[in-house]
């Protein structure tokens, strides 16, 4: 496996060997173990344990940050508030345990009754870009439901999930129920996908693997959720707050490097405020702090790895309409970048996954939509306007799972999140990623005497 680096300094973080198909097999086969009895456990003690392992995020949330931090390269305030949401999301389904039920049925003849049953074991394989974060949205529920679970993080960053491991067992959850294995995704993550001991993928990351993820548990017909990538849409209309909506635009594209599923790479602009609103999203986009992630006011830090630095360079052909600065020395940097051009053009089109944004002018509503939905993506997106009613029009209109209006927000605990189109299917967070994680049973009981 190859050196763990910190992408701010290329400085060696950690060695770690890499597991194979036999060190996959016995995580699986614990999983399996661990099962028979931890489907069983008291609801209520299911939910104080998911607790305590929240309480104990919280307790080590500023260890926790750093790690991500220096792994990742990003920022530590931002590192700080996804570590916050990862213990919200423990302290969310331990209150769920026991709100996930079935019902009664009327039905002639007898009674119908349903129950919600865990899956078994569970596979989850998350990227690199949140490690900690997307992880939890997919335990939680999973452990929540009763399953069992097997956690592949991305071999670049595996430094969380293995402390998030340990301070499982720390809480009082049983062995076996959390396993985590690091090794390479076209070895442990295949395994994972094609053993017959596993119930269901829980996936987050491209979407040329999630179509491989899908392709592969056909074979024995597993249950699968994928998050996949995201072109999304960020629509400024000219009745918008204009100077709120250029203030904010460069967060939705450059927070985490733009390193962002959710990240509003396309900037639609009308263009009556064309000129306007580009000098101010200049203006703001140079504003962006740059710089050591372990910095308390640093905005933006560099990119995951040398080869993702290069890929995302690739896309800039041409001089483009603002580059910003980066530090000089190690890291694998890379600047904000804003580039003027067609919603037909590479760039437009490819999932960057890089601090570079598209801006592109739209005539009237029906355009920005119309422009807003070419694309096989659908993740995510943003509409500013000050007229409610377009903003309703245009919300129902794009088509992506995460919208909102006046604001660059994505991700809550407690509302649902996931893609239409090729940015995947399935819910995670809020009540709906129980669904994902566990089984009708429908029951008919006969009255007759
Ligand atoms: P990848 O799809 O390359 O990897 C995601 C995970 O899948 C990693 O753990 C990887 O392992 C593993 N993997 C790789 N190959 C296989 C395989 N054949 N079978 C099973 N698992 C495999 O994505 P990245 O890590 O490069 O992340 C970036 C991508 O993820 C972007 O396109 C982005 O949009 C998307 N993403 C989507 C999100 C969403 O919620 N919709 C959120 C975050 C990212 P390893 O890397 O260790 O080889």
């Amino acid at each position: 496996m190859p050196t763990i680096l910190n992408p701010a300094t290329e400085e060696p973080l950690a060695d770690l060997e890499s597991a194979g198909v036999e060190e996959t097999d016995a995580a699986i086969a614990a999983a399996k173990r661990a099962f028979s009895s931890w489907r069983i456990v008291a609801p209520a003690d299911r939910a104080r344990l998911l607790r305590r392992l929240a309480t104990l995020v919280e307790e080590h949330a500023e260890e926790l940050a750093r790690i991500e931090s220096r792994n990742v390269g990003k920022p530590i305030s931002g590192a700080r508030g996804e570590v916050a949401m990862v213990a919200q999301v423990f302290h969310f389904y331990a209150g769920a345990v026991d709100k996930h039920h079935g019902a009664t049925i009327p039905v002639a003849g007898g009674e119908a009754l349903t129950f919600h049953e865990p899956l078994g074991v569970v596979g989850l394989i998350v990227p690199w870009n949140f490690p900690l974060n997307i992880a939890s949205w997919k335990l939680g529920p999973a452990l929540a439901c009763g399953n069992t679970v097997v956690l592949k993080p991305a071999e670049l960053t595996p430094l969380s999930a293995l402390r998030l491991a340990e301070l499982a067992l720390d809480a009082g959850i049983p062995e076996g129920v959390v396993n985590v294995v690091v090794g390479a995704g076209s070895v442990v993550g295949q395994r994972l996908v094609e053993h017959p001991d596993v119930a269901k993928i829980g996936f987050t990351g491209s979407t040329e693997v999630g179509r491989q993820v899908m392709a592969g548990a056909a074979a024995t017909v597993k249950r699968v959720t994928l998050e996949l990538g995201g072109k999304s849409a960020n629509v400024v209309f000219a009745d918008a707050d204009l100077e709120r909506a250029a203030a904010a635009a460069p967060y939705a594209v450059f927070d985490n490097a733009g390193q962002d599923c959710c990240a509003r790479s396309r900037i639609l602009v009308q263009r009556s405020v064309y000129d306007e609103f580009l000098d101010s999203l200049v203006t703001a986009t140079a504003n962006v702090k740059v710089g050591d992630p372990a910095l308390d006011d640093t905005e933006m830090g560099p990119l995951v790895s040398a080869a993702h630095r290069e890929t995302v360079a690739g896309f800039v052909e041409g001089e483009p309409r603002f580059r910003g600065e980066v530090p000089d020395g190690p890291g694998f940097w890379f600047p904000c970048t804003l580039v003027e051009a067609g919603n037909d053009d590479r760039i437009a089109r490819e999932e960057v996954f890089g601090p570079i944004a598209t801006v592109i002018p739209f005539e009237d509503e029906a355009h920005a939509v119309r422009l807003a939905n070419e694309t096989p993506y659908g993740l995510s997106g943003s509409i500013w306007t000050r007229d409610g009613a377009r903003a309703l029009r245009v919300v129902r209109a794009v088509e992506a799972g995460v919208l909102s209006v006046n604001s660059n927000s994505s991700v809550r605990v407690s509302t649902p999140f996931g893609g239409f189109k090729q940015s995947g299917f399935g819910r995670e967070l809020g009540l709906e990623a129980l669904a994902g994680y566990s089984e009708v049973k429908s029951v008919f009981l006969s009255t007759e005497a």
